[in-house]
């Protein structure tokens, strides 16, 4: 049987948000078979849990951000990104503020969070989301055009293509792609950094955004060249950060997909109507799960793969 997974052991860390600037406490904790992900506001007068789903995202710019009865997380899509990678079912995510912390704008702190806590197997089968029928979304026309897609694959493989007419992006590589059956996340995937420009840091500062961020937690251009002394950690960090974000934000669905994605200038507001479009058409989809280890997608019954 492919079993569902959570940590060991709990464990922790401390940042700041990205956008607030806020410092914020982080613990994960291990949680019981269907627990699923769950976000727990611990500062607030009565805790909250919030657990992830489509519907719980209540906002999208920037990053995305998920909510219940008025608490909120922001930027959650990189922890559920290593989440993802990792294939943990079930995790508490104690927070002591709105957002969670950028660390050093990838996913690569929190894979080794979650490893150095250990990956538990659990006694019930993983649920995964088998897509049967391609569905897509679009926005925008000519130039201003985004799409993304999601097709039936026995597996779970990304491809993103970014367009940014910007000498730093245009020589790397805009395009990028990831298949987690014969990939390894840690390695290809985790390392690539958010991404940002100068001269949209005073108009984001100005609306209270990136207030926590800098070339510590983010790849910095200016009008011609990446201003971080290090370079790029990979070639086509650009896109590959795009799949990072990708794979986080498919993750609020709730479990593991089956499916191909494809996506052109897509961002997280359109990741959130894909899986909502996905949902609404309940022929295009269903749940599926291995009793039989060979019957899995290649590399999905292997466990999870060290750095
Ligand atoms: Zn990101």
């Amino acid at each position: 049987m492919l079993q569902q997974r959570t940590i060991k052991t709990l464990t922790r860390s401390v940042g700041v948000g990205l956008h607030s600037g806020q410092r914020v406490e982080l613990t994960l904790r291990p949680a019981a078979p269907d627990t699923g992900i769950v976000f727990r506001r611990v500062d607030l007068p009565e805790p909250v849990d919030i657990p992830v789903s489509a519907e719980a995202v209540v906002d999208t710019r920037m990053a995305s951000t998920i909510g219940r009865g008025g608490a909120k997380v922001h930027t959650v899509e990189h922890l559920m990104s290593a989440c993802a990678g990792l294939g943990l079912d079930n995790l508490y995510v104690d927070i002591t503020a709105e957002e969670v912390p950028i660390l050093d704008g990838s996913s690569a702190s929190f894979v080794f969070l979650l490893q150095s806590a250990g990956v538990e197997l659990q006694n019930a089968p993983r649920r995964f989301i088998r897509v049967k029928r391609a569905v897509e979304v679009r926005e925008g026309e000519g130039r201003n055009l985004k799409w993304a897609r999601l097709a039936p694959y026995h597996g779970y493989k990304l491809h993103f293509e970014i367009d940014f007419a910007h000498p730093a992006v245009d020589s790397t590589e805009q395009s990028a792609e990831f298949d987690l059956g014969s990939g390894n996340y840690a390695r290809d995937i985790a390392r690539a950094r958010t991404f940002g420009f100068t001269k949209d840091v005073e108009m984001l500062r100005a609306n209270g955004l990136a207030l926590g961020g800098g070339l510590d937690n983010a790849i910095v251009m200016d009008d011609y060249k990446v201003l971080n002394t290090d370079g790029l950690r990979y070639d086509a960090e650009f896109a590959r950060h795009k799949i990072l974000d990708a794979m986080g934000d498919l993750y609020l669905i709730g479990h593991p997909l089956l499916a191909a994605y494809t996506a052109f200038r897509s961002g997280h507001a359109l990741n959130n109507q894909l899986l909502r479009a996905l949902l609404a058409q309940q022929d295009a989809w269903e749940f599926v799960s291995f009793e039989r280890e060979r019957e899995a997608p290649q590399g999905f019954a292997s466990p999870v793969a060290a750095w």
